[in-house]
């Protein structure tokens, strides 16, 4: 479990900066960097399973339901699923804060 950013210091880089600890990006919750969210209207949804395809970090996942939804948590807000819905389901919202 990586702690909290506040904690490193110059001491904790590795040498080249490599990443030295692989998937370990599920504990980097970047969801926060984003300025709109994706917003599903299952009513057009086909099911198609494209946005999960498309995501690239991931955030995608399919509901007991079979309908899919994003981790805000992880979603970066880049709205490439809502690009690629061949049905137009998925609009991309303001974040308010
Ligand atoms: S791409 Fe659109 S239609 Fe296909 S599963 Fe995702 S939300 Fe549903
Ligand atoms: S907005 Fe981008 S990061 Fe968020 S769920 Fe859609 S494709 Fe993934």
């Amino acid at each position: 479990m990586a702690k909290p950013m506040d904690e490193y210091t110059w001491k904790d880089l590795t040498v080249g900066n490599v990443v030295d600890e692989p998937g370990n990006s599920v504990d980097y919750k970047t969801g926060d960097w984003k300025s709109q969210r994706p917003i599903f209207d299952e009513s057009k949804c086909i099911q198609c399973a494209v946005c999960w395809n498309f995501c690239p970090d991931m955030a995608i996942y399919r509901k007991k339901d079979r309908f899919f939804a994003a981790n805000l948590e992880y979603c970066k807000g880049c709205g490439i699923c809502a690009q690629e819905c061949p049905t137009g389901c998925i609009s991309m919202e303001e974040e308010v804060s």
